[in-house]
């Protein structure tokens, strides 16, 4: 009979794990099943706070690139749009040969998308309907739609439902989604004045990562949903999200924190809220990039207003 792995162990395993699978490492290990099951949760870890202090480094892993321009079902036909681009920065100085941008070269998959003209969110609702297009359908329970203003300045978009979306039909009501809900506070805003959505409406089985077919099926869904909304600002929570729309490989740590441009809007990447519960350290950049938001925003960016949210929970 195998021998059974101590329990230390496979806490240390699940935790290194969960570390790989928000740099975006996922291939080399399959179906976790339920991923928070093992993880070990400090106080801190539930509550959002920056502690400014704390930095973190991370290894960059490139991963397979996601394909590009495949047949989007029903979707207008694309034309060829300006190649997104990160907004300019004062160029720095390079001694070694510069990195690619995380945007590639090129009208990519989304930027190509043409929009639909006088879209709304209830005729993309209807559109979706009782959507069976990909795998996802079998073991949903409700689709995850998206939650929020209608009209919102700030869009969130995550990697896919997880248990308690697919059972309430609604984005980040979970543990990270009280995370992300704290975020959204301590910038000075309640969910509903913010959109949230996901990559994909469905939940994937096992919260495994959304898979290419199943992100091709939904990604027009999502595009329509960010024009009919129209939001001066786009965040991407976790590399599933960022790389998906950015159709990169690229670690998010080369590009969170940066103003991209996405469809004509600014797009910042940050990190998961599910990735904050298991490494509460990295708050601290997280706050970084949401204050650059507020300030895109027009909010007030309080001195030590983070840490108050945090202490609500
Ligand atoms: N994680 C996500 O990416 N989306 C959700 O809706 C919930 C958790």
């Amino acid at each position: 009979m195998a021998e059974r792995i101590p329990e230390t162990l496979q806490r240390k395993l699940s935790d290194r794990l969960h570390f790989y699978e928000d740099l975006g490492v996922r291939l080399f290990y399959k179906d976790r099943g339920a991923p928070h099951a093992l993880s070990i949760l400090t106080p801190a870890a539930e509550s959002f706070e920056a502690p400014v202090s704390q930095q973190i480094s991370y290894e960059e892993v490139a991963l397979p690139k996601p394909v590009r321009n495949p047949e989007l079902p029903k979707a207008p036909q694309p034309t060829p749009r300006a190649v997104p681009a990160p907004i300019a920065q004062p160029a720095p100085r390079m001694t070694h040969k510069p990195e690619p941008p995380p945007v590639p070269a090129g009208p990519s998959l989304f930027e190509a998308f043409d929009k639909v003209p006088d879209d709304t969110l209830l005729k993309i609702r209807s559109d979706l309907g009782e959507c069976t297009r990909c795998k996802l359908h079998t073991t949903r329970n409700k689709i995850v739609f998206g939650d929020g203003n209608p009209k919102a300045e700030l869009v969130f978009i995550g990697e896919g439902p997880g248990h308690d979306e697919d059972m309430q039909g609604l984005p980040f009501v979970g543990r990270a989604g009280k995370l992300l809900t704290q975020m959204i506070e301590a910038m000075g805003l309640q969910r509903k004045d913010v959109y949230i959505c996901n990559v994909v409406k469905c939940r994937p089985p096992e919260n495994r990562a959304p898979e290419k077919d199943e992100v091709e099926q939904c990604s027009p869904f999502l595009l329509r949903q960010i024009d009919a909304i129209a939001p001066k600002v786009i965040v991407c929570l976790g590399s599933t999200a960022a790389q998906t729309v950015l159709e990169t490989n690229r670690g998010i740590s080369q590009f969170r924190g940066q103003w991209l441009e996405f469809r004509g809007r600014k797009l910042m990447a940050t990190y998961h809220p599910a990735y904050l519960l298991r490494n509460p350290s990295a708050k601290s950049e997280v706050w970084k990039d949401l204050q650059k938001v507020m300030a895109v925003l027009g909010l007030e960016v309080k001195k030590g207003k983070s840490a108050e949210a945090g202490k609500s929970s």
